[in-house]
């Protein structure tokens, strides 16, 4: 089997990078007896590897771990597959769709588009909002907009369930977002005497990487190239190997078809473990072409299909581990397996699809894999001053503004002295707070613009046009608040389980509301 094994990324502190050094991936054992029984990972484990925690999950309690396969067992290389879903979609809308050629040499940007991003496909903007729907950066192509171009957002209630917006809420959405920026870019540059229907842009993108996506030359195109594509990873295997050898039944529930699903699974697990040698030896059901979300809420049937996806049979009974099953729903998969639903854990990448549904419709914990998590923590790291700067500089800012509140009392107690209007002394002291406060308000504006400036240049590190992916200035993001509620654990990679123990208890921060903190 070809591709290179995953080599982790360069460590944080020096401790994982003397593991990788002893135990170069593709020699390193499972943990020890010792480690496994210790319920817990080692206290130093860097914040790349570790499982944090929303809601608490004790390991001990679940029977079934399910699994999503794209972007949560099979880590995509993103820069690559978005290179790869751009140029079928150019293609497509140049043939499908009567776009000129010109297109085709169009460099569209891999570090542009961001997950929880939302699409007015009216304005032909893209922006990013806060879990109170404040809207913050608007893009027009890759036009910055601010004040009257933007005042529309910041004045009507925002309801993102219109057709009016689309959300960018999956790493297969990325390619799309930005190649609306680059063709809005591109028709204000080359046409700009004229007007253009925005909507009707964005809806022939969405047919063309949808046909993309069906007409199978997306995933021809991995298959063909697979360690192009995709991370292989021992980690992988031993995390697997060891929830099973806890007792867990595992399982896999995709919107991949089964051929695709074949050759995503024999690449990543096929030959890594002598007791395990083939993909399916690792799973004990397989669903593929689930239609999540609608597996959790509608009643298809589970259909027998082979690898070429024929279907031979339905399946009514009971699961056979050397099956590939197709389609299928929530309620028949309990009637089947017997599962208790509360002791099922199912992982994956879709917040939508396969966290906040999958919670809505069944009592299962979650566990959500952000891919992109491992770069804003490396990058979180390497700006440790600039963020230790920041704070300095609110502390700062507190510190003016409780000073104004001071001097603001001082004036009201002057004012209920009652004073004769010529008291000299009086006089005086209202001109030194006066004096003091403007001193303090210029002062405070000052420290604002600091502050502002410097939290601008952080957040570029992260994306220069977007910021950092879970936070808008002090607030959560939409993503990052449905992480919070809905992902009953979350981690960069399924991998880093390999790390906790199979029982290990994962215990949530204690979060005191407001009220509770004073
Ligand atoms: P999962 O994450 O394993 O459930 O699989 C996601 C599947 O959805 C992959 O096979 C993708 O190719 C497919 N997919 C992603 N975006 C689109 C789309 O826009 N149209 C059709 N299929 C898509
Ligand atoms: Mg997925």
């Amino acid at each position: 089997m070809g591709g290179e094994l995953y080599q982790p990324p360069v460590s944080l502190s020096t401790r994982r990078f003397e593991i990788t050094l002893v135990n170069p991936p593709g020699t390193r054992q499972p943990l020890t007896l010792l480690e496994s029984l210790r319920n817990g990972h080692a206290p130093s484990l860097e914040p790349v590897h570790q499982v944090f925690c929303n809601r608490d999950l004790n390991l001990a309690e679940v029977d079934a771990v399910g699994f999503d396969m794209d972007y949560t067992l099979a880590h995509y290389h993103q820069a690559a597959i978005e290179r790869l879903s751009v140029e079928k979609t150019l293609e497509r809308l140049v043939r499908e769709r009567g776009y000129h050629p010109d297109i085709l040499d169009l460099q569209v940007p891999t570090d542009f588009a961001i997950r929880g991003l939302v699409i007015d496909t009216v304005r032909g903007n893209i922006f990013k909002l806060d879990s109170h729907r404040f809207v913050g950066r608007v893009y027009h192509g890759f036009k910055e907009l601010s004040g009257d171009d933007i005042v529309e957002y910041h004045t009507q209630a925002m309801s993102m369930t219109t057709s009016r917006y689309a959300l960018v809420d999956t790493l297969f959405a990325l390619p799309e977002a930005a190649l609306y920026a680059t063709l809005v870019d591109y028709f204000e540059r080359t046409r700009p005497e004229h007007s253009h229907d925005w909507r009707r842009l964005y809806d022939d993108i969405r047919y063309c990487i949808d046909l993309a996506h069906r007409d199978n030359s997306i995933k021809d195109e991995i298959v063909a190239h697979l360690e192009h594509y995709l991370t292989r990873n021992l980690d992988l295997a031993l995390t697997l190997q060891r929830l099973r050898s806890a007792g867990k039944k595992l399982f896999i529930v995709t919107n991949s078809y089964a051929n695709f699903t074949q050759h995503i699974m024999s690449y990543l697990l096929d030959d890594l473990l002598p007791q395990l040698p083939r993909w399916q030896d690792y799973f004990d059901i397989v669903i593929t072409g689930a239609s999540k979300p609608g597996f959790f809420t509608d009643r298809a049937p589970f259909l027998r299909v082979d690898s070429e996806e024929q279907v031979y049979g339905e399946e009514f009974g009971s699961f056979d581990s050397d099956t590939i099953y197709q389609g299928g729903n929530l309620i028949d998969f309990h009637r089947m397996t017997g599962f208790r639903p509360d002791r099922v854990l199912y992982v994956g990448d879709h917040i939508y699809g396969d966290i906040v549904r999958s919670k809505k419709s069944t009592a299962w914990r979650t566990a959500m894999v952000v891919q992109e998590i491992e770069g804003e923590l490396l990058r979180t790291d390497e700006l440790r001053e600039e963020r230790a700067r920041l704070d300095a500089v609110e502390m700062e800012l507190v510190r003016i503004n409780e000073e104004i509140a001071y001097e603001l009392g001082l004036f009201r107690r002057l004012q209920e002295l009652d004073a004769p209007e010529d008291d000299e002394e009086v006089l005086a002291a209202f001109d030194e707070v006066r004096r003091n406060q403007a001193r303090l308000r210029a002062k405070r504006q000052q420290v604002l613009q600091d502050l502002w400036k410097l939290e601008r240049q952080i957040e570029t590190q992260f994306n220069r046009y977007w910021g950092l992916l879970f936070k808008m200035g002090n607030e959560n993001t939409i993503l990052g608040e449905q992480i919070e509620v809905y992902a009953c654990i979350y981690t960069s990679r399924v991998e880093n389980l390999v790390h906790y123990s199979p029982m290990h208890y994962f215990r949530a921060p204690r979060q005191p509301m407001p009220h509770e903190r004073s």
